[in-house]
């Protein structure tokens, strides 16, 4: 390489970082603290890591590293190819594949040494005509009991178990469902599903089971099994409505101020001059739009979610909160600044848009969703930046 071909870079990594229009910390070590809370709460049962979707948006080499650094023995994804990526930064672990196995598979399966959950009749016998033939290997079952998304009906899971003639090589290591509500701890299905699942954890005895996630494991030990699979709480996110989130926020968005502009009564701000200003203004303009995740149902005024009354999103710059004001556009947000001191504020400053000052979940529910769908869409202009976690 020239030296002008050198010098066309960024010093280092962390130079980019602190200039970059859009960045995203992401701390590992409140997801290792995450993790190990997790545990501690799973009791006596083992506890895997969920990363699927990259993590939930966060990066699975890091986070996967991360997390197999501080114990975790058993993951989560939920395609064949993450389980190929997860590999390397977690070699001795068990990685299951909750989408299961499709027929050209089969080689990044073994070769990746992943654990296919088989989920139908049909990938059931697809796995046993596929081990008939190159030899053991182990495999999961998901069995549904109430949830209608993936998993063999509790009857034809309940024969299996029975099934005098399944071949030997079919050796089921784990056997999990999901539930449908445990983030509403009164549902009634918690317990229909909990009494479902028991028969089945019953028949395959000896092949351990598995039933929560994050949500499931504060449902207390009746929940947890030999296996639990926390995703969100490892990530910060809230996994209980109601009550306050105890996890450790691990990333943090943050949006650079191009430019600050005033703006007097009676103006309109943004598309469709939907947001009218009420008293001369400060408005501070952010490198953040719905292309990066911080969806148009944020906005602050001029969508249907914000009509039928429920606030926008706002923002955390230099310890003031800011709303979002008029709609969020692809790549700009605009965020009302008035009420921020003068010298508080200058372009240049970043907008922290979820993280230690902004709870994620309080941002996903301004946009009408959840913090699992904000940390997942994050898209592609985010600079990262991880901090290590410290042991
Ligand atoms: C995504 C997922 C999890 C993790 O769920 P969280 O709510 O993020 O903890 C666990 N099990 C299954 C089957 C899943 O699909």
């Amino acid at each position: 390489m020239t030296d002008d071909f050198e010098d066309s870079f960024p010093e280092n990594e962390t130079d980019a970082f602190e200039q970059a229009p859009l960045r995203l910390t992401v701390d590992l070590g409140a997801l290792a603290d995450n993790w190990r809370d997790m545990k501690k709460r799973s009791g006596s049962a083992r506890t895997a890591a969920v990363v699927k979707a990259d993590a939930y948006g966060l990066g699975i080499e890091d986070c996967g590293a991360t997390l197999y650094h501080a114990g975790a023995r058993d993951f989560f994804v939920a395609t064949v190819a993450e389980g190929a990526t997860l590999r390397s930064y977690a070699p001795e672990a068990r990685i299951f594949v909750l989408s299961g196995i499709w027929q050209g598979q089969e080689r990044q399966v073994f070769d990746n040494d992943l654990v296919p959950v088989l989920a139908s009749e049909e990938q059931l016998s697809f796995w046993m005509a596929t081990v008939a033939e190159r030899g053991d290997h182990p495999c999961a079952l998901h069995v549904d009991t109430g949830f209608n998304r993936l998993g063999l009906p509790l009857d034809d899971a309940l024969f299996l178990a029975d099934d005098v003639t399944r071949p030997a090589s079919f050796d089921p290591v784990l056997v999990l469902s999901h539930l449908a509500c445990a983030d509403t701890p009164s549902s009634p299905m918690n317990r229909v599903q909990l009494e479902s699942f028991r028969k089945v954890s019953a028949a395959f005895e000896g092949i351990e089971s598995s039933l929560s996630a994050s949500a499931g494991i504060f449902l207390g030990r009746d929940y947890h099994f030999d296996l639990t699979r926390p995703g969100i709480a490892l990530y910060g996110g809230e996994a209980v409505n109601g009550v306050a989130n105890p996890m450790r926020p691990v990333a943090k968005a943050e949006a650079r101020i191009i430019q600050i502009r005033e703006a007097g009564e009676g103006q309109t701000v943004s598309y469709g001059g939907s947001f009218l200003l009420k008293r001369a203004s400060r408005l501070a303009i952010a490198s953040v739009g719905y292309a990066d995740g911080y969806q148009r149902s944020l906005s602050g005024s001029g969508i249907p979610l914000r009509e039928m009354g429920h606030g926008g999103a706002y923002g955390v710059v230099n310890g003031h909160k800011v709303p979002v004001a008029g709609r969020v556009t692809m790549d700009l947000t605009i965020f009302d600044v008035t009420d921020v001191p003068v010298n508080a504020i200058r372009s240049g400053d970043y907008i922290e848009l979820f993280g230690p000052n902004v709870p994620v979940d309080d941002t996903a529910r301004a946009a009408g969703t959840i913090g699992y769908e904000m940390l997942t869409g994050l898209g592609l202009r985010y600079e990262r930046q991880y901090l290590m976690a410290d042991d």
